[in-house]
């Protein structure tokens, strides 16, 4: 019998040794993924040592919750990772048509998710698009809650766009197109100061050396140029002993970290950042963003290492986080036993860091590293890998098992 995680009212996770994990397959190729992980998660954890053990508990969610209760995310699965703190999922397809959620939003709008966490490294001799992939080695902080992306919109010609076209331009003089469809950004410091705690508490943690900012505050300066201020501030009064902004370290330092200092702190516009991952990313390490100019910049570093086979993630809010791969379900490879589990893999090898078992973690890391390099990969990287062959998805999860050390 398994017993729950508990979290401190800090946030601070205390795992037992058998914790129990809700875990939904997902829909589509999730799963194919699932069984494959599974393995490599339980064969890992038993190899890591300790008397250790997860007691997984399945939970309801997409397409197979939608057939069997008639809803995409039933309360009852909600219930149980308000319970357990962490879990993990396979992809979710997003029905088509009027009035059904997308199930991956209502989770991070119910959770409050507020972080969408995407660490980004390269793992040879994956194709990549690029001459120096291995350059790469960032994780994202995107915010999951605010921006344009909070769902506050009206269609063209609706009352409430027409209201809303009047009053802005009450209120700014400025003359709004009256055929506008019409959204809203919103950006607080309190949304904005949260996401840049975690990534520096993440990057402090991990011994990185800078957190950068990436905004449109040239533009946009009270929404994303207060993600910028706040983000400066936050550093400052709470992390103020050990970080230092990137220009007072040129202008006092010449560059170099004066000593009790451990972490730069910087900022950079957004499109000026898109040319700076690819021409010197060696630079950058963690990132923290708004939501829009995070979706672009977690998927373009994932193109730039590869692709999404091997692209992990985690939605994390306080006290409770859900891992997952970045992909979606594609459904036309499913039941087919071909596609990668690596995303998912790697998405649990963050969920055993969260709650405590780096161990775990780096085997897992190690051991897809090793699985990749034989060149016994799935079609998706087989295709473009000189003197791959093909395998399917759980001969690849073994491979992933049989290099755990
Ligand atoms: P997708 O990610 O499912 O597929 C895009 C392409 O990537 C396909 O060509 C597919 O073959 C390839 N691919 C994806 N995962 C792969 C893997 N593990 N190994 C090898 N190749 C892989 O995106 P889509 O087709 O736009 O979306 C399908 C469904 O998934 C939609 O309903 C969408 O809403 C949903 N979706 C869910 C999530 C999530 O649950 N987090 C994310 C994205 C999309």
């Amino acid at each position: 019998m398994g017993e729950a995680i508990a979290v401190t009212d800090s946030g601070t996770l205390q795992t037992p040794k058998n914790p129990v994990i809700p875990f939904v397959p997902g829909d589509g190729i999730g799963p194919d993924i699932w069984v494959a992980a599974k393995k490599v998660f339980d064969s890992a954890v038993a190899k890591a040592g300790g008397g250790r053990a997860i007691d997984w508990l399945e939970i309801q969610a997409g397409e197979k919750a939608l057939k069997e209760t008639g809803d995409t995310l039933p309360e009852a699965s909600l219930e149980a990772i308000r319970k357990y703190h962490v879990a993990i999922k396979g992809p979710l397809t997003t029905p088509v048509g009027k009035g059904i959620r997308s199930v991956n939003v209502a989770l991070r709008r119910t959770l409050d998710l507020y972080a969408c966490v995407r660490p980004v490294r390269y793992f040879p001799p994956v194709p990549s698009p690029v001459k120096h992939p291995e350059q790469v080695d960032m994780i994202v902080f995107r915010e999951n809650t605010e921006d344009v992306y909070c769902g506050i919109e009206w269609p063209k010609d609706s009352a409430e766009a027409r209201e809303v076209i009047a009053l802005v331009e009450k209120l700014s003089g400025r003359k709004i197109r009256e055929d506008s469809g019409i959204g809203i950004k919103p950006i607080s410091k309190f949304g904005s100061q949260r996401l840049v705690r975690m990534a520096i508490e993440y990057a402090l943690a991990h011994g990185k050396d800078s957190v950068t900012l990436v905004h449109k505050g040239n533009i946009m300066k009270f929404t994303e140029g207060g993600f910028r201020q706040w983000g400066y501030e936050l550093a400052k009064e709470a992390f103020g002993d050990v970080t230092i902004t990137e220009a007072e370290l040129w202008e006092k330092h010449n560059g170099k970290l004066p000593a009790g200092k451990k972490l730069v702190i910087k900022d950079r516009i957004a499109d000026a950042m898109f040319q700076q991952v690819l021409l010197s990313p060696s630079e950058y390490s963690v990132l923290a963003l708004p939501n829009l100019n995070g979706d672009y910049m977690s998927d373009a570093l994932a193109a730039q290492v590869g692709g999404l086979g091997m692209a992990p993630g985690a939605n994390i809010g306080h006290g409770v986080a859900v891992f997952e791969a970045t992909h979606g379900s594609s459904p036309k490879d499913a039941g087919q036993n071909k596609v990668n589990p690596s995303a998912v893999i790697l998405s649990g090898a963050m969920m055993f860091e969260y709650i405590g078992w780096n161990d775990v973690a780096t085997m897992i890391r190690q051991a897809v590293a090793k699985a990749v390099q034989t060149r016994h990969v799935t079609f998706d990287l087989a295709a473009q890998m000189e003197n791959a062959v093909q395998v399917s998805c759980t001969d690849f999860g073994d491979s992933i098992v049989a290099n755990l050390a």
